[in-house]
């Protein structure tokens, strides 16, 4: 008899990943505000959805914050060539 079902040595990986410092998996979807330094300033993001480390407690933003800290830092936005 030969079992055709056979545990894929590919786990699935959880919807949020590992944390990228310290790998753990205990990473979750929160929605803060975060104080970022951008270009030697202080900036205040409000309600930035973003996804935690419980361990370390390292953030990790995906693009969904990148838009949101480019909305924030550059509110209009001008299509200017240099
Ligand atoms: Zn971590």
């Amino acid at each position: 008899m030969s079992s055709s079902q056979r545990k894929s040595p590919n786990r699935k990986r959880s919807a949020h990943g590992d944390c990228p410092t310290c790998g753990n998996a205990r990473v979750v979807s929160t929605v803060e505000d975060v104080v970022l330094t951008v270009h030697g300033r202080k900036h205040r993001f409000e309600n930035i959805p973003h996804e935690k480390c419980l361990n370390c407690g390292e953030r990790i933003f995906g693009i969904e914050a990148s838009h949101l800290f480019d909305a924030a830092l550059h509110p209009k936005k001008r299509s200017r060539a240099a």
